[in-house]
C-alpha cells in the first residue's frame, strides 16, 4: 500500500523502534481483538489501521482475534461482518482468526493454577453484598467472608461451578489482589462468572465464561503479542493485566500499550448507540448509508483508501479530541476527485426545448470521463431536442455574478452547444415550467466564433434518452455536536435523508454498485444496493464542497 510508506511516527512506533533496538524483541506481533457484538465502526477502523499498519511496516504479523467472552450478545452474523470490514478496509491477518474461546481450557487451566497458589477464591456473596464491600474511589474496600477458604476448597468449588452445580449469579470466580487498591480493578475482580448461554463457538460446552481482563491478556501471552494496543479507558486495568501475566505461567510477557479513541463530533461510535438506532429504526440497518459503521460507509461510497487515509492523518496519540466529520469527508472528496469517473444527472429537474434542433433526432455527443485524466476514457450522451437542467440553473433575470441560463442570454450546456432561452412558458403561480431555447450548430467543443462570450456551462440530460433515478441526499444523522450523552430521540436530525427523483444520463445504469461517480457540478454520488433492474438508486457520497464549515 502506497500510503504506509511515509507514515509519520507516534508514541507507539517509538515504543516499537526502542523495543526492537534495545533487543526487547526481535519482531512485531499486534492483534485486533473487536467484540462480534456488532458491526465495525469508524472508531474501529482508526484500531484497525494502526495494528495492522505496524504490522506491515514492521514486517511482522497481526492477529484478527474475537473477544467471545459474553456469548449473550454476539452472533455469529456480527464475526463475519467483521471478517468482511477488515478485508475490504485492505488487510490480511496473520493464519486463521482465532477467538478468545479457543482458549477457554487453557483459561480454565490458569484460573486453577491461580487458585492453587491461593490467588482466586470462589465468592458466594451476592452481587449487591459485593458491590457494598467494594468501597468507593475514596473509600476502601472490605475483604468478603469467602476470601479466606483454602486452595483445595476452591479448586472443588469453581469444579463443581464448571460442572454446571450452581446458579447463574450464585457464586464467582475473583483474583485475590488488594481491596484497598487505589486502582478499583485490583479490588479483588470477579475473573469467572456463570451463564447458561449457548456460545456461537462452542456451544453448549460451557456453563463458566472468563471475563476480558483474565481473557485478554492470557490470550495476548498465548498468541505471542509483542504490543497490545487498546483504547484509554483500559489504562487502570493494565495493572490488572500484568498482575495475572506476573501470577500465572504465561508462556509469553505481553505488554499493554493504551491510545486515546477516535470520537467524531455528530456522531455516536458506541455500539450499544449504534444497535439502538437500527433496533429502533432510526435507520435502515446497520448498513444505512447514514451509519458510521465500516459497512455504512463503504454503502455510501467511501473507498477503503480514504479511510485509511483519514486514520494517517488523524494520527495516534494519548491526547482525547473530537474530530470534524468534514475531516473524513476531505479524505473522500480528495480521493474522488482524482478517482471518480463524471456523469451527468438532474436532480431538480426543468425542462428545456431547443425548437431550432431536429425533432426525432439523437446525437451521440462524446463526453470526457475525467477532465484530468484521458486514461480514463470517453462516453457517449445521446442529445436530443428536449433536455433537462436544474431549475436553479434558470432564471428570467439575473445579475452579471449569476453564470447560468437567463432569459434572452446564453450558456453553454456540459459536453454539448451553446443555448440561447427565448421564451418560458409558466403555470398558475407564475413558475416557470418549460424553457424554450434556441441551439448553436456550430458551437459543439468550441466557443462561439463571432466574439459572443459564454462563461456559463451547465449540465442537462436528454429528456428522451435520460432514466429516472431515485436520489438519496443525506444529512448528519444527529443534530447536536455531541450526541453521546443525549436521548436518541431528541438527538437525532429529523432531516437527515432527502429522497428526490432525479433525471440521470443513461450510462449510470451501467453503474457499479458502492462505486462513487461524479455528477458534474453536484457532488459524488454511487449507486445502491437497492437498486432493482429499471429501478436506480443513487447515494450522495459527499457534496462537492465543505458545506459542514459554515452549516453551524
Ligand atoms: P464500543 O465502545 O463501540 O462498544 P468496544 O471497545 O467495546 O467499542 P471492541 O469490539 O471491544 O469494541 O473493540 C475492538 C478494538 O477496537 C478495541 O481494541 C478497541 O479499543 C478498539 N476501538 C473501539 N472503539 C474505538 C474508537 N472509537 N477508536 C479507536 N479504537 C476503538
Ligand atoms: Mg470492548
Amino acid at each position: 500500500m502506497a500510503e504506509t510508506e511515509n507514515r509519520p511516527t507516534n508514541f507507539v512506533r517509538q515504543i516499537i523502534d526502542k523495543d526492537l533496538q534495545d533487543g526487547t524483541h526481535d519482531h512485531v506481533q499486534t492483534r485486533f481483538p473487536p467484540e462480534p457484538n456488532g458491526y465495525l465502526h469508524i472508531g474501529h477502523a482508526k484500531s484497525i489501521c494502526l495494528n495492522f499498519g505496524l504490522a506491515e511496516d514492521y514486517q511482522g504479523a497481526c492477529n484478527l482475534r474475537f473477544d467471545d467472552t459474553n456469548p449473550e450478545k454476539e452472533d455469529i452474523d456480527y464475526v463475519n461482518s467483521i471478517k468482511e470490514d477488515v478485508n475490504w478496509l485492505g488487510f490480511t491477518w496473520h493464519e486463521d482468526v482465532r477467538y478468545s474461546s479457543n482458549y477457554f481450557p487453557k483459561l480454565y487451566e490458569f484460573a486453577h493454577e491461580l487458585i492453587t497458589k491461593g490467588l482466586a477464591y470462589v465468592d458466594f456473596s451476592s452481587q449487591e453484598e459485593m458491590r457494598e464491600m467494594r468501597g468507593t474511589l475514596t473509600q476502601p474496600g472490605k475483604n468478603s467472608p469467602y476470601r479466606d477458604t483454602t486452595p483445595e476448597e476452591n479448586t472443588t468449588l469453581f469444579e463443581k461451578m464448571k460442572a454446571g452445580e450452581f446458579k447463574e449469579g450464585e457464586c464467582c470466580l475473583r483474583a485475590k489482589i488488594d481491596m484497598s487498591s487505589s486502582f478499583m480493578c485490583m479490588r479483588d475482580p470477579v475473573i469467572y462468572r456463570i451463564k447458561f448461554a449457548h456460545h456461537h463457538q462452542t456451544g453448549d460446552e460451557w456453563c463458566i465464561y472468563p471475563m476480558y481482563d483474565f481473557t485478554h491478556c492470557i490470550s495476548d501471552a498465548i498468541e505471542g503479542i509483542t504490543h497490545s494496543l487498546c483504547t484509554l479507558e483500559f489504562q487502570d486495568n493494565r495493572r490488572l493485566y500484568d498482575w495475572v501475566i506476573e501470577n500465572i505461567s504465561a508462556p509469553a510477557v505481553p505488554r499493554q500499550y493504551e491510545f486515546s479513541r477516535l470520537n467524531l463530533a455528530y456522531t455516536v461510535l458506541s455500539k450499544r448507540k449504534l444497535i439502538q438506532l437500527v433496533e429502533e429504526n432510526y435507520v435502515a440497518g446497520w448498513d444505512d448509508p447514514r451509519m458510521p459503521t465500516v459497512a455504512g460507509l463503504r454503502r455510501r461510497g467511501y473507498t477503503p483508501a480514504s479511510i485509511r487515509e483519514f486514520c494517517q492523518r488523524i494520527g495516534v496519540t494519548k491526547m482525547d479530541n473530537v474530530i470534524e466529520v468534514s475531516n473524513l469527508e476531505g479524505c473522500i472528496r480528495d480521493d474522488l476527485n482524482v478517482n471518480a469517473n463524471r456523469a451527468m444527472a438532474v436532480l431538480n429537474p426543468i425542462k428545456v426545448i431547443i425548437e431550432n434542433y431536429p425533432e426525432g433526432q439523437v446525437e451521440q455527443l462524446s463526453a470526457a470521463n475525467h477532465p484530468n485524466d484521458e486514461s480514463k476514457g470517453t462516453r457517449n450522451i445521446p442529445f436530443s431536442r428536449e433536455v433537462y437542467i436544474e431549475k436553479e440553473d434558470f432564471r428570467v433575470e439575473a445579475n452579471k455574478k449569476f453564470k447560468r441560463l437567463v432569459l434572452g442570454k446564453e450558456v453553454r450546456l456540459r459536453n454539448a452547444y451553446v443555448i440561447k432561452a427565448e421564451r418560458v412558458d409558466t403555470d398558475e403561480q407564475g413558475e416557470v415550467t418549460t424553457i424554450y431555447c434556441t441551439y448553436d450548430s456550430e458551437t459543439l467543443g468550441c466557443d462561439p466564433a463571432d466574439g459572443r462570450k459564454v462563461k456559463g456551462v451547465i449540465h442537462w440530460v436528454s429528456a428522451a434518452e435520460g432514466i429516472e433515478a431515485e436520489v438519496r441526499l443525506y444529512d448528519r444523522l444527529f443534530k447536536v455536536e455531541n450526541p453521546n450523552g443525549v436521548e436518541l430521540s431528541e438527538a437525532i436530525n429529523p432531516d437527515s435523508l432527502e429522497v428526490v427523483n432525479a433525471i440521470v444520463e443513461p450510462n449510470l445504469a451501467n453503474a457499479e454498485v458502492g462505486v462513487a461517480v461524479q455528477f458534474e457540478r453536484t457532488g459524488y454520488f454511487c449507486k445502491d444496493p437497492d437498486s432493482e433492474g429499471d429501478n436506480l438508486v443513487f447515494n450522495r457520497t459527499v457534496g462537492l464542497r465543505d458545506t459542514w464549515a459554515n452549516a453551524n
